[in-house]
């Protein structure tokens, strides 16, 4: 935002009468979530002028300043205001209406990607996030053997579940808040920030000294756990249901948005086809949806997409390839002995294989630009897209 001492004019926000059919027309595009694009000379104490005098039409604003443009999105019955009027505002570049269902999440509000701060460690914008560790953290040793390996071959976090979502009550259920205790002093040994699993709000309290808040995959929609969650100051990684759509995962973000935490990372993890020769059916073109329609950032999981210890370098390669701000790989230090997804755990051997394969694959897709700019829908030239033309 330029600090240009241009004053804004003592132009009232227009307002549209929306409850006569007498009165001014409302406007024709009846959104409940809009974006203004202010022009780059509007100078802070301007935009503060425009923001107040659209909350006092009872709307909600979010400033972004983006590098290149500052957006105010709006929230709530934008049928107050009258677009073409809006658009006649000494300050209002451009109005756009967001027809999506999510809002915050969109790429719209927020043109620059997410880069959210783990610790220390970056994720999104260019910064990739390595999170390796086991299925379940089982025993002091075992976390502890697991985090120094996964360090020493590039992690750059630990991942551990300590509360574990099991298709059988019989099966191990984790350690639970032992488990927590064990991540702790893991991270403490390693300085790894750690990611791990909340399953049900009433835990929360264990959860004050983890870095990272995953949600899983089976509970993507408990919206009640997801409104709860947007209330901390903590990053929340969601895992996409195992039959759940990319809106429905951009959804499950919005509600954490809507709240009132922006650190949300979505995680890619492989859904449920009639494909049987893999646990689940990697949908890589999700990184790709994702980065076009949302700034989070987009991590792949491919352990748990193919549930196959042998899969899980080549498919981390391709989302490498393809542009993912990170990877969550499951690694165990006897994966025979596991005692949860040991199929699919990676030794420590492989892994830093894994990792080593994944920084020449980033470093081969920077070198020619791959992902510098990110992909929109605008970006595409319709005429000579063979993609538009056919829809
Ligand atoms: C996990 O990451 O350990 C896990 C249970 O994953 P998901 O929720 O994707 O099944
Ligand atoms: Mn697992």
């Amino acid at each position: 935002l330029t600090a240009s001492p241009q004053v804004l004019p003592a132009t009232p926000i227009p307002t549209a009468d929306v409850s006569s059919p007498q009165g001014s027309q409302p406007t024709k595009r009846k959104g409940r979530h809009m974006i203004i694009i202010t022009k780059p000379e509007a100078s802070q104490e301007s935009l503060r002028q425009l923001v107040a005098e659209i909350e006092a039409q009872g709307l909600k604003t979010t400033v972004v300043v983006g590098t290149e443009k500052t957006i105010v999105g709006v929230v709530g019955d934008t049928r107050r205001l009258d677009d073409d009027r809006l658009l006649g505002h000494p300050l209002v570049a451009e109005v756009k209406h967001i027809s999506d269902p999510f809002k915050r999440a969109n790429r719209a509000f927020h043109p620059d990607d997410t880069v959210i701060d783990v610790a220390g460690a970056k994720v999104g914008g260019g910064h990739f996030a390595m999170i390796a560790g086991p299925c379940s953290v089982e025993s002091r040793e075992q976390i502890l053997e697991v985090a120094r390996a996964v360090k020493a071959a590039g992690a750059g976090m630990l991942r551990g579940g300590a509360f574990k979502p099991r298709t059988s009550p019989y099966d191990f259920q984790g350690l639970r808040a032992d488990g927590i205790e064990l991540l702790l002093e893991a991270k403490r040994e390693t300085g790894l920030p750690i990611v791990t699993e909340i399953m049900n709000i009433n835990h929360l309290p264990l959860f004050e000294e983890v870095d990272v808040i995953q949600v899983g995959a089976r509970s993507m929609q408990n919206f009640e756990m997801l409104r709860e969650l947007g209330k901390l100051e903590k990053p929340i990684l969601i895992k996409r249901g195992l039959a759940n759509t990319i809106k429905e995962l951009l959804m499950a973000a919005e509600y954490v948005m809507s709240s009132g935490n922006t650190q949300v990372m979505l995680c890619e993890r492989g859904i449920r086809t009639f494909e049987t020769a893999t646990r689940n059916t990697l949908d890589l073109s999700a990184v790709s949806v994702l980065h076009e329609k949302t700034h989070l950032p987009v991590i792949v999981d491919p352990s748990h997409a193919t549930g196959v210890a042998r899969y899980v370098k080549p498919m981390a390669a391709a989302a490498a390839a393809c542009g993912a701000d990170g990877l969550l790989i499951e690694v165990h230090n006897n994966p025979a002995a596991a005692l949860c997804d040991g199929a699919q755990s990676l030794t420590p051997e492989e892994f830093a294989e894994t990792a080593t394969l994944v920084r020449a694959v980033r470093g081969a897709a920077s070198s020619v630009g791959a992902h510098d700019v990110p992909l929109t829908e605008a970006a595409c030239d319709r005429s000579a897209c063979r993609t538009c033309a056919a829809s």
